[in-house]
């Protein structure tokens, strides 16, 4: 009997399909139409290319409802918090669309004893996006758009509770023009990925996930000897510093930590506040957390909505519990909330330090720990005490007292007074165990592309 992807719905239980996955033979034959495809596109117009990432962007546009709800019904996503996410996938394609051209315009240089000496970006084969259930969208865009701009084709295994979400978007892809093989989505297990990246067509691989996934594909790309871009999650800090106002700090701190139920690499995990402001804070945001309305992905109200699994919603809870027993002190939430689905109450801990569970691992999903710094000085030194580096807010009234330490941060993105948002023109990705590469942005282009030196002399 074939192998399924199951798509369950994490609200209700209710299981929404079985997705058949390929064989061995039937992975081949996608292969083998993704070397037709490369063959053919890397030959494609850039106008061409260009033309079909606007469909592509059109079409995300057009459909956002219907993204957004097969989204918030194979992983809980809240409905407006979809729609959201649309918004930012179509602004990426969008903007490699706008800027290919002059991305992609050779650069001529003035070299010793040359007639001629330039740089091109030339496409390098089939690049394989193995991405996670979070941003469902977003993140399969942010992988596909810069690489198909630059003329390269895209394999795409999403991750296994999300195969209603990668067919529906690959029909848009389809449908803007980037056909089977050029845009090609495998329903594979993980254990296929290694015979991919060995794969002669497949120049380089890129992982949105957990560290674990991450360093096993590394591993595999190295032993290939080919590149990879790695995002692997975080453990951000959001400071609040003595000058912030109390009320505005609590609001970007829920936010930061809450949206998508907590379930963000970049989100706000480690809260660390200063000590003259700690007991406001910590008071009003219990407050806040306190009515955070629960409910139906679907409802328009809802903030909080189930977890994506209820192995992922297990573990957390493990972990809350391991923070407790190691001293940190139970605000509000700290339960499995009793129905079908993977919920969780959203969670407030205090008097988090390096040492507990919520300081020094991942909690992904709504848990916000605070922590309290004797000064700004101290909140970098607990700050940067992390493993992970990929995102970090600073909110403080004194913007450039805030951008200082903002700056300071081991992290690839300092914010002020904003939690870790994506721009498609600013590129996100992270230093330390967060992983290493970037995506969006013009550095989000050429990671996978044959920066090419071309001398006449
Ligand atoms: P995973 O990292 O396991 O999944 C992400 C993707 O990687 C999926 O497509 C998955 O496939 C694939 N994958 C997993 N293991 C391997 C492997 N050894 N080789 C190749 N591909 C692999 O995340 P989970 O869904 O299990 O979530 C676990 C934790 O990961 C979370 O609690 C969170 O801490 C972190 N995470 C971070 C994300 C981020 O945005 N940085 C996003 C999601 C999770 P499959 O689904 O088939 O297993």
């Amino acid at each position: 009997s074939r192998k399924t992807l199951t798509a369950v719905n994490p609200a209700n239980d209710q299981v929404l399909g079985e997705h058949e996955m390929l064989d061995d033979d039937q992975l081949a034959e996608k292969l083998n139409q993704a070397r037709e495809g490369y063959a053919e596109f890397r030959h494609l117009p850039v106008a061409d290319r260009r033309h079909r990432l606007t469909a592509l962007a059109d079409l995300i546009d057009q459909h956002q409802r219907e993204i957004a709800e097969i989204i918030a019904h194979e992983m809980g996503k809240p409905f407006h918090q979809g729609i959201d996410e649309t918004q930012i996938s179509s602004a990426i394609v969008r903007f490699y669309a706008d800027n290919l051209e002059s991305l992609l315009k050779p650069q001529p240089r003035q070299v010793e004893g040359a007639q001629k000496a330039e740089i091109v970006h030339d496409p390098m084969g089939a690049v394989l996006g193995v991405m996670p259930w979070n941003y469902p969208l977003y993140q399969v865009v942010r992988f596909a758009a810069p690489n198909l701009a630059g003329g390269n084709v895209c394999l795409l295994k999403h991750a296994s509770n999300v195969p209603g979400c990668a067919k529906y978007i690959t029909k848009l892809f389809h449908d803007a023009g980037f056909k089977e093989g050029t845009f090609t989505w495998l329903p594979i297990g993980s254990d296929k990925v290694e015979g991919i990246i060995h794969d002669p067509l497949v120049c380089g691989v890129t992982l949105t996930g957990s560290y674990e996934a991450g360093r096993s594909v590394a591993k595999i790309a190295g032993d290939a000897i080919k590149p990879s871009v790695l995002e692997l999650g975080g453990i951000d800090p959001l400071i609040v510093l003595d000058d912030a106002d109390v009320d505005k700090a609590v609001e970007l701190a829920v936010n930061g930590r809450f949206d998508n139920t907590g379930q963000s690499c970049a989100a706000s995990k480690r809260l660390i506040v200063e000590r003259p402001v700690l007991e406001r804070f910590t008071e009003r945001l219990i407050d806040r957390v306190q009515k955070l309305t629960i409910g139906d992905p679907m409802d328009g109200d809802t903030e909080i909505a189930p977890m994506s699994r209820k192995d992922l919603r297990d573990d957390l809870h493990d972990q809350v519990q391991r923070a407790i027993q190691q001293g940190a002190q139970l605000e509000t939430g700290g339960e499995v909330l009793d129905r079908p689905g993977a919920w969780y109450a959203p969670t407030v801990l205090t008097n988090v330090a390096p040492g507990n569970p919520a300081f020094d691992e991942e909690l992904f999903g709504p848990v916000a720990s605070v922590i309290v710094a004797d000064d700004a000085e101290h909140a970098i030194e607990l700050a940067n005490n992390c493993r992970y580096g990929l995102g970090g807010t600073v909110v403080g009234q004194d913007v450039k007292r805030a951008e200082q330490v903002a700056r300071r941060l081991e992290v690839g993105m300092s914010f002020v007074n904003q939690p870790t948002t994506p721009f498609a023109e600013l590129p996100f990705g992270g230093v330390k165990e967060s992983g290493y590469g970037r995506e969006q942005s013009e550095y989000g282009f050429g990671a996978f592309l044959n920066v090419r030196t071309v001398y006449i002399a």
